[in-house]
């Protein structure tokens, strides 16, 4: 038996505004940090469970306090009780009544769930000795749902149908599973495209990215129209018309405006349009993919989705032709299962929003999840990769041709240095 003995949580922040790395036309000046958190054992081998949440700056110390609100709920508790039935502990952290009431699955308090079932998953599957896709993957479909807390999804999936998708999925595991290890997972790079970036910057960094051999590239738009016309020229004339281009705007956009812009930009053939306006707007995403959808434009969202029942109902208006999960802002592991399902079902492709601090090592285990045990398919599926912050971690990503290669050592790669998390540990003042 494994019992969870004291939980610790870092403020961790490192000063990436300094480069405008990470500058986008709504984040001007992000500060990449990392609301952290591990969950000790009793083991006597010293095992632990590393998560964390994402945040730009300012309010990292919030998210901090939402962790260790949860505290109650995780320690005293036994590795063993989670791996028996993950989708209840997982309902039993996020049901507490008090804590409930400052989301429900929203904000602060559903970011900091999301770093402290993180970090049990890497508890999970480092005691399996398992990376955690590999561990995942490997799941009966029986084993696999109840991973899941189906409340608030039955109108578009129910635990049987599920258990069918996966059930249909089982045939040619193994060959997948070989091939993602030989060949690695797609991915895309955002790192030639941040806002801040001058001209030269960005036309240097898209040769480097044709060199390294990615296939797919996106920028960052919607500050201003000429701008974003001259920069998506610069970038056609250095990667073709073969490679696949995307473009972000962050929710800077009306629902009008974000169609109008689009319009303008239709000429460069842009593959999905991201986050074109606020998040939560379902039906404005639904009336952008209509407006857009002749133009051959996807819409894409989902980095700042709050919940399941938010992706349900992107999924169920037709908003969404690519579904970006995010690993730190639902609930964690679970509920991000439990999205991928129902995409998998509405035949919407995930294609993980990634870069930040972590979020590349963490979310590239739900992208192979999804091809080995979910979907069955890699076609018109990218998991995002950004340069940043990587060798602060114990089991850094690894990228070669423009793919994510499977992770190899136990756990979820969630684990950063030591050494890191010292020298960049908050300081008040
Ligand atoms: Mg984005």
């Amino acid at each position: 038996m494994t019992r969870i003995s004291r939980m610790t949580v870092e403020d961790i922040r490192f000063p990436t505004s300094q480069h405008l790395d990470g500058s986008d036309a709504m984040n001007l000046d992000p500060d990449y940090s990392s609301a952290y958190v591990v969950l000790h054992t009793d083991n006597s081998q010293g095992l632990a469970g590393h998560g964390s949440a994402f945040t730009i700056g300012r309010g990292n110390n919030v998210v901090c306090e939402a962790i260790r609100a949860h505290e109650h709920l995780v320690v005293g508790r036994t590795l063993e009780e989670f791996i028996c039935s993950p989708g209840e502990f997982w309902r039993s952290l996020n049901g507490d009544s008090q804590l409930r009431w400052i989301g429900p699955d929203k904000g602060a308090v559903h970011m900091a769930l999301a770093a402290v079932v993180n970090a049990l998953w890497d508890l999970y599957a480092k005691a399996a000795g398992l990376p955690l896709w590999q561990l995942i993957s490997g799941f009966t479909p029986e084993q696999f749902v109840r991973c899941i807390d189906f409340r608030y999804l039955a109108d578009a999936l129910t635990a049987e149908e599920a258990l069918d998708l996966l059930a249909r999925c089982e045939s040619g595991k193994s060959d997948r599973i070989e091939r993602l290890q030989r060949e690695g997972y797609p991915a895309y790079t955002t790192s030639a495209g941040w806002l801040g970036y001058p001209d030269d910057k960005i036309r240097r960094l898209c040769r480097q990215a044709v060199a390294e051999g990615w296939t797919h590239i996106k920028i960052k738009v919607g500050r201003d129209l000429q701008d974003d016309l001259r920069r998506l020229q610069i970038i056609r004339e250095e990667i073709g018309w073969d490679r696949k281009l995307m473009v972000d705007a962050n929710q800077v956009w009306d629902v009008p405006q974000a169609i109008r812009w689009m319009q303008e930009l239709a000429p460069f053939k842009p593959w999905w349009i991201e986050e074109p306006t606020s998040p939560d707007d379902v039906l404005g995403h639904a009336a952008i993919a209509r407006a857009l959808d002749p133009l051959g434009i996807g819409v894409a969202t989902g980095e700042h989705g709050m919940n399941r029942v938010l992706f349900k109902q992107l999924l169920q208006a037709r908003a969404i032709s690519f579904c970006q999960i995010d690993s730190c802002r639902v609930g964690g592991v679970n509920e991000n299962l439990a999205i991928m399902l129902m995409a998998a079902k509405f035949g919407v492709p995930v294609c993980p929003h990634a870069g930040g601090v972590g979020l590349c090592e963490f979310v590239q285990h739900l992208s192979m999840v999804d091809y080995v045990a979910i979907s069955g398919t890699w076609d018109n599926r990218v998991c995002e990769f950004v340069d940043h912050l990587h060798e602060h971690f114990v089991d850094p990503c690894r990228i070669r041709q423009g793919r994510y290669l499977a992770p190899q050592l136990p756990g979820h790669s969630t684990e950063m240095r030591l050494e890191s998390r010292r020298q960049f540990a908050f300081q008040r003042g």
